[in-house]
């Protein structure tokens, strides 16, 4: 349901009004700008929505219709197109009746079903949060959302209306859309400059807000409006007649302060209702730019003005495209007279922003100044389409992406995170917390189940599944994209790389001690310390380290520690190192012979990588014997009790039939064995043989013979082997 539900289905009154006829006065009061074809695409727009709402009522017991109609007009103020009206008339179909966007899409076609898809996406968003942060958080993620100005427009002008009609609303629920309107919707409005609906969305959300204070000052100025109309009547009259005497053609008018604008300036600036009251407010439009520093200088000639009060956006225009001369001048009862002086399209713009736009659209002549400059504040801020070939195209086609760089997530709590572009379920859990990163092995993204690499979209709401064992994966390093996912990562690699190598070390040394029939536990921390001195290094750890890491031997160390020589350290053969486990940063696993337990294995210490498990058989080790220094090799052997999972590739020559790989595959999953990944040999087209690599996944050698056993069994296999990895 839309933020504003209506009243159960029931049917009609007789003295209803019809909507039929709200429609056609709608069209007659505000089309004209309209052509033909559009009246009837909204008119068919029109007959699906009050289908789709017939027996739907608002809070004031009007036809519910009414409103995407009210929505409709509004829009118009600003000359929107076609497609965004009909847009703006299904705007609440698809989040509260039975009709999907896929048949919007069928019967008005792409672009009015992505306007309204882009609608019903904002319409699910709600703003639960009251720190200012967030706030900030969640109109970038409005905005990143909408993708299509359009889009905004329509949610701002859904919202104006909502906001008219709010009086029918229980009063705490007005309070609570009063409030997101002031947090979330009218900064939104002043960031896309449109001014005047600021303006309103203000005052309305000020007066539900807080009605007390509302009446209050409603009072206050309602005693003083007729001495201040006559006070800025005599000031606007010298203005004019200084600007005549100084050749400026130029039409003065008084401004009057809205409500909340006065309100927000006694909280902020701490003035009393008097205080700010005694402001007056000037506007002063002339012909183009030139005039415009004229003017101001016929001003600054007629009253003097307070230092350091004159702006020139002209020269520097506001983020928003905003531009203007402000200043500040003593006014002749005493009292600051605030000036604005702009061109005419500087006016309009101010008024109306982004949709100025669509209002003030010249198609057959060329672009104006201003036009010109806000086109290129647009560019700044979207990304347009290459291929549009002229204005109009350029206007119809903006795709805003207001925040490219940055993609918007919820967390379970309904905390905004703003994350890099490109940001995954890795990146979300870092930035929530280290521990979460650290522990997280998959995640639920709106409520399914989605790894770890998934890549986040704005307005998702994302929940981290963590197990107390997990840890980092070297692979994440992969796909994560913010410094903090990725440096936790490394982070977190390197210690356990560390911890790794202090153990291997401790036991190469212990094995070297043993030769000596010593061993490591022998040790005093004077002589650690001792020892490591001599070396340079801090301590026993990085002692160790050095060893776990192959930097240094550990018969070394060991006859250092002993203060044995050389020459009489007659060495009776070292024990052998028991390999415990599968993962892990300091002993790894060869991929040339892809180790098993149960295969005959034996261990190069590799300097800065540590201990790299070969298979006896492998042609590396035959190759390498030859060429390495003898007291790198280290004796290992499996730990009973290995666990874990060793990736093997086989080789199977196969008859080349329809369905035999899913037989291959069949033989393999029966040895209850997984296959990571599986390659055919080109070279085997057309031949009556295929050739199969599989990698599969197996704990031991047990294993792999029941995997090699099943595949031999099947009359289709004609050879099959262990394979080594050829390109290492
Ligand atoms: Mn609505």
């Amino acid at each position: 349901m839309s933020a504003f539900a209506k009243a159960e289905r029931r049917t009609p009154d007789r003295d209803e009004v019809d909507p039929g006829e709200v429609f056609h006065a709608f069209l007659e009061r505000s089309g004209g700008y309209l052509k033909p074809t559009d009246r009837e695409l909204l008119t068919h727009a029109f007959d699906c929505a009050r289908e789709a709402h017939s027996g739907q009522y608002r809070a004031s017991g009007e036809p519910y219709i009414t409103h995407p109609i009210a929505v409709a007009e509004l829009l118009t103020q600003w000359h929107l197109d076609a497609h965004a009206l009909s847009a703006a008339l299904l705007h609440d179909v698809v989040e509260d009746t039975g009709v999907d966007i896929a048949e919007i899409g069928s019967r008005f076609g792409d672009k009015v079903a992505h306007l309204v898809e882009g609608v019903s996406k904002l319409d699910r968003m709600h703003f639960a949060s009251r720190e200012q942060a967030q706030a900030e958080n969640f109109r970038k993620m409005l905005l990143a959302m909408s993708r299509d100005v359009r889009v905004i427009l329509i949610k701002l002008a859904d919202r104006l209306h909502n906001m008219r009609t709010l009086g029918a609303v229980k009063p705490d629920k007005a309070r609570r859309v009063s409030a997101e309107t002031l947090e979330i919707y009218a900064p939104i409005a002043r960031r896309l400059g449109l001014a005047r609906l600021v303006d309103e969305l203000e005052d309305l959300s000020f007066r539900h807000l807080y009605p007390d204070r509302h009446r209050v000052l409603d009072n206050e100025l309602g005693k003083m409006r007729g001495r201040r109309r006559e006070i800025l009547q005599r000031l606007s009259e010298e203005v004019t007649a200084r600007l005549r005497d100084y050749g400026v053609e130029g039409e003065v008018s008084g401004r009057e302060k809205t409500l909340y604008s006065i309100y927000r300036k006694m909280v902020d600036k701490h003035l009393s209702f008097s205080q700010v009251m005694d402001i007056y407010a000037l506007r002063v439009i002339v012909r183009d730019q030139p005039t415009c520093y004229l003017a101001l200088g016929a001003l600054h000639s007629l009253y003097k003005p307070i230092h350091g009060k004159f702006k020139d956006y002209i020269a520097i225009p506001k983020a928003n495209g905003y531009q203007s001369l402000h200043t500040t001048l003593f006014g002749p009862y005493g009292n600051p007279v605030e000036i604005q002086v702009r061109t005419q399209e500087m006016h309009r713009f101010a008024e109306t922003g982004v949709a100025s736009h669509w209002l003030y659209r010249k198609p057959e002549s060329a672009l104006s100044d201003i036009q010109l400059s806000t086109t290129r504040w647009l560019q700044s801020l979207i990304e347009t389409q290459a291929d549009s070939p002229d204005a109009g195209e350029f206007l119809e086609q903006l795709k805003v992406d207001l925040f490219p760089g940055e993609v918007y997530v919820f967390t379970p709590a309904g905390k905004i995170l703003a994350l890099p572009r490109g940001a995954t379920v890795v990146d979300f859990a870092y930035a929530v917390h280290t521990d979460i990163g650290d522990r997280c092995i998959a995640a639920r993204v709106n409520d399914q189940l989605a790894p770890l690499r998934t890549e986040l979209r704005n307005g998702d709401r994302v929940e981290v599944v963590t197990a107390p064992n997990a840890s980092p994966n070297p692979r994440w390093l992969s796909f994560v994209v913010s410094g903090k996912a990725r440096h936790q990562i490394r982070h977190f690699l390197r210690t356990l790389k560390l911890d790794e190598s202090v153990t291997l070390g401790e036991r190469l040394l212990d094995q070297a001690l043993n030769a000596f029939h010593h061993h490591i536990g022998e040790v005093n921390a004077r002589q650690w310390q001792q020892l490591a001195h001599q070396m340079h290094l801090t301590g026993r750890d990085e002692l160790l380290v050095e060893i776990g890491t192959g930097r240094r031997q550990a018969l070394e160390v060991a006859r250092s520690l002993l203060r044995i020589e050389e020459a009489d350290g007659s060495v009776q053969g070292l024990g052998a190192i028991t390999v415990h486990s599968r993962e892990g940063g300091a002993i790894e696993y060869a991929a040339c012979c892809q180790p098993v337990p149960g295969d005959p294995i034996i261990g190069l210490i590799d300097r800065g990588r540590g201990l790299v498990i070969h298979t006896h058989d492998c042609p590396a080790v035959l190759r390498k014997r030859r060429r390495t220094d003898a007291s790198r090799w280290v004796d290992v052997e499996w730990d009973e009790h290995m666990e874990g999972l060793f990736p093997v590739t086989i080789r199977v020559v196969s008859a080349h039939k329809p369905g035999v790989l899913a037989e291959l595959a069949k033989a393999i999953a029966e040895a209850d064995s997984n296959i990571s990944g599986v390659s055919v040999d080109e070279a085997d087209t057309g031949s009556a043989y295929t050739t199969v690599r599989f990698t599969i996944e197996v704990a031991n050698r047990v294993q792999l013979a029941s995997v090699m056993r099943n595949l031999r069994k099947l009359p289709e296999v004609v050879r099959l082997a262990r394979t080594r990895n050829a390109s290492k």
